[in-house]
């Protein structure tokens, strides 16, 4: 929360012109989101401008919802009916007043700040840290990724009094961003954890991101970092005394050496201290990633002076996996949100905001843990409560001593239980049907086990798809695109295999402008599903007109057939139907072509009913430059035909042609829509910008058994896998019935097990394959991942001479879709 200010105290701090009326309650929130504002009257709401983006266009919106405080550029001015009923604070850039406003809060601020930045980790990092430090600290993090220059000002709000150590992230996309972090955090302790090639764009060398970052240890007293990063190591060297610098290694010549020695899933840390003493870690991870990450952790626990027993306490909680909010089916239709390890204020309010977000269920229901290391406990569950009011908690379920306070300042139902154990054995009289339940609490409750017996059995093999990624790659086409353009998203095909329903909410969020489906049957599940946004179901038949006109789906027109039984269908009907036009351009599928036009224009002028949504066209073969000049022609065909429909119109259609490849390639004829598919989900089939997309899903199982064979025996049906020297291979819980192509058998097909390729070993059977694992340390129970990061969809497709787009729609619907934001 913020430190309590008046508009009166805040216009003199930002230097800001005050006009409209005043009021003397203190603000306390900072919001810049039209959504979920928890206390308006005492909230400020600061109007920032984005790319994409003007938070001025939701002034009215925000002070309909409450707020009477605005933060906003000086050229502003409020409509005549608001501006006398509310407060403006007028300043040159509201983003700058923002940024001092948060340097105010951090000069209030007693304990150390712990800065982390660099490539990759970051996130990590600092929960790891944040919960290592938590066992002797009261602890504020940034929540989740807020490390950008807005994101930076909003984890310094979530710093109060109470905390004794801050652990923030930064992030930068390109020059000149550092220093404006820099000034806000004013950071004791910095950590770097390397430097990659990740945004490469933004900056004109890999030097010149480095001093970049470096900017943010300008003021450090303290700066953490891993010696075997060369440049990184050379350059902090350079710019600063010697005594700031704490550098480790995996070998000799730093302050600290850190030595690894892997098992299967953990690891020993062997550390040796300046004073030379030694001491030994446990972690419960074995890949390098995780291993770099926590020993940037132990070194700067130990720099904050926790001791080492302490640390391996905290250690113990860590776990590599699950520290992102997921989203899995329940049993009874219901949803689970799982957040087991979460245990602050600001983790908890965005898991409440991402459980808001979620489709509309019967209830709301929340099982939580004691807070934990918080400090003045009376104050926190006082906020507690407001969050739960505010979210509109129908139900709530209490582990844990201090929770039970709460009793005292909700009204609504509740139960408390001492300890996990008692909640768990307490979940036989719960029934839950069609509900939505968070499942939120601190480590060492062991919340995992709840989250176990609330969810649906997961079968071996489940398909995690990343709604931050989604996002990001949603975002990434939306700079292809002007601002006006509107994006029609396909979720046809259960969302490319990535489930729909929870696709096209998300997307509801993101405010897409369009939905497209192929049939009537796909577009009522989504509207039974609580989907607004306008649908257009691509192949719609006679039988469904009646739920087509009930539930405002929208067909797709083409042929004259189909337009003239539509046409009869909703001549007596009281609304209109909205259409879409099929203009057959060359890709010879289904359409209007030139022939059909005359007849097709009079036929729309006589029936007026029928409303001309949109005209479009697809193309054949965008994605390949070498059919660049027919692919030209077909937008001019487009254009053409287009032009003649609508001089018979006294209204404006949309018009759309791009399919995703269309929108690399084309974008100049991105029109008034564009129909983004498959690049949303991840994949580039241009080849165009590969590198800006991120992979959205991951198709995991698990290894059922594991068999040591010797050269020459053969493996599975019509043993077509022969060993060729003596060796193992390994079954996994996965078969053409659940989507894993046969013709990924003999070595067509690999998997990753611990982040190595296993070549798939003779025919792919229905509900399992045997892969090659000689050589490699697998175990029963390891986890395999089929498609996802580090394993190409391309590629895979490529092996057995087919397209992305197959592998992604043929993963069965019994296999189970699980939903996180990382
Ligand atoms: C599927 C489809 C798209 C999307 O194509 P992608 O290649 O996945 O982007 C666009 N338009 C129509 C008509 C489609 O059927």
């Amino acid at each position: 929360m913020m430190q309590r200010l008046t508009q009166e105290e805040l216009a003199s701090l930002l230097q800001a012109k005050i006009e409209g009326i005043q009021s003397s309650t203190p603000l306390t929130d900072v919001v810049i989101d039209s959504r979920n504002i928890l206390q308006p009257e005492q909230s400020l709401f600061v109007a920032l401008k984005g790319a994409k983006f003007d938070g001025h266009n939701f002034v009215r919106e925000v002070f309909d919802k409450g707020i009477r405080t605005f933060l906003v550029q000086e050229d502003f001015s409020p409509t005549a009916s608001i501006s006398k009923k509310a407060c403006f604070l007028k300043v040159n850039k509201p983003l700058q007043a923002l940024q001092k406003l948060a340097s105010h809060q951090r000069s209030l601020f007693k304990g150390p700040v712990v800065a982390i930045t660099g490539s990759n980790g970051k996130t990590i990092v600092k929960e790891w840290l944040g919960q290592v430090l938590s066992q002797k600290f009261s602890v504020a993090k940034s929540p989740k990724s807020y490390n950008s220059q807005v994101g930076v000002p909003l984890s310094i709000f979530g710093m109060d009094p109470m905390h004794q150590v801050a652990v923030l992230e930064a992030g930068i996309s390109t020059t000149n961003e550092m220093d404006a972090l820099e000034n806000m955090m004013k950071p004791n302790l910095g950590i770097f954890t390397n430097i990659g090639t990740a945004h490469e764009e933004g900056f004109v060398s890999k030097n010149q991101k480095l001093e970049e970052k470096a900017r943010l240890f300008q003021n450090c007293e303290y700066i953490i970092f891993r010696k075997e990063h060369a440049m990184i190591t050379e350059y902090l060297e350079k710019r600063f005394p010697k005594k700031k610098l704490i550098i480790w290694s995996d070998g000799v010549g730093a302050d600290y050496t850190l030595t690894v020695k892997k098992e299967l899933s953990k690891s020993k840390i062997l550390l040796m201290r300046p004073d030379l003493s030694l001491c030994t870690f446990m972690v419960p991870f074995s890949d390098e990633a995780s291993l770099e990450n926590i020993r940037h952790v132990i070194v700067a626990a130990l720099t904050l002076g926790l001791d080492t027993k302490t640390i391996q306490e905290g250690l113990n909680h860590l776990k590599a996996i699950d520290m992102r909010l997921t989203l899995k089916p329940g049993t009874n239709q219901s949803l689970i949100i799982d957040d087991t390890y979460n245990n602050d204020l600001a983790g908890l309010r965005l898991a409440l905001e991402f459980m808001n977000a979620q489709r509309p269920k019967k209830r709301k229901i929340l099982i939580i843990s004691d807070l934990l290391q918080v400090g003045n406990t009376d104050q926190v569950y006082e906020e507690v409560a407001l969050l739960l009011t505010f979210y509109k908690i129908d139900y709530l379920l209490g582990v844990g001593k201090d929770i039970s306070c709460l009793k005292e300042k909700l009204m609504i139902p509740m139960r408390f239980f001492q300890d996990t154990e008692h909640l768990l054995e307490s979940l036989h009289d719960e029934f839950f049907d069609n509900d939505i339940i968070l499942v939120t609490g601190a480590r060492k409750f062991g919340f995992e086990a709840v989250v176990n017996r609330l969810q649906q059995r997961i079968h071996g093999t489940s398909l995690e798809i990343n709604l931050n990624a989604l996002t990001h790659n949603y975002n990434f086409y939306k700079t292809k695109l002007d601002a006006k353009t509107k994006v029609m998203v396909m979720v046809k095909a259960f969302a490319y295999g990535g489930g729909a329903d929870e696709i096209a909410n998300h997307l509801q969020q993101l405010k897409a402008d369009y939905l497209a489906v192929a049939y009537t049957d796909e577009g009522l599940a989504l509207r039974s599903e609580g989907i607004r946004l306008p649908i257009m179901v691509l192949n719609p038949v006679q039988e469904s007109f009646p739920h087509l006109l009930q539930h405002d789906l929208e067909p797709v027109v083409y042929s004259l057939q189909f337009f003239k039984e539509l046409a009869i269908f909703c001549k007596g009907q009281d609304k209109r139907m909205k259409i879409h036009l099929d203009l057959d351009t060359g890709m010879h599928r289904l359409g209007f072509e030139e022939q059909d036009m005359s007849q097709l224009l009079s036929m729309v002028q006589e029936n007026p009913q029928l409303e001309i949504a949109s005209l479009y066209t697809h193309l054949a073969a965008a994605d390949e430059s070498r059919h660049e000049d027919f692919t030209r022609s077909q937008l001019q065909t487009f254009t053409d035909m287009c032009e003649r429909i609508m001089a018979k119109l006294n209204y404006r259609p949309l018009r759309h042609a791009l399919n995703s490849a269309g929108i690399a390639a084309y974008s100049e004829f991105q029109l008034d829509m564009v129909r983004l598919g498959i690049g949303l989900y991840g994949v580039e089939v241009t080849g165009l910008y590969d590198q800006h997309l991120r992979v959205i899903s991951t198709l995991k199982t698990t290894v059922s058994q594991v068999k040591k064979l010797k050269k020459g025996d053969s493996v599975g049906y019509s043993r077509k896998g022969i060993m060729e020297k003596d060796g193992q291979i390994a079954t996994i819980a996965i078969g053409y019935a659940d989507g894993y192509d046969r013709r990924f058998s003999n070595g067509k097909g690999f998997v990753l097990i611990h982040g190595k390729r296993a070549p798939v070993i003779g025919n792919v059977c229905m509900d399992m394959a045997m892969i090659d694992v000689t050589d490699m340390e697998v175990r029963e129970g390891d986890e395999v991942i089929i498609y996802g990061p580090g394993i190409s969809l391309k590629e895979l497709a490529e092996n057995i001479g087919t397209i992305p787009y197959e592998l992604l729609t043929n993963i069965s619907s019994r296999v189970k879709r699980v939903y996180y934001l990382d």
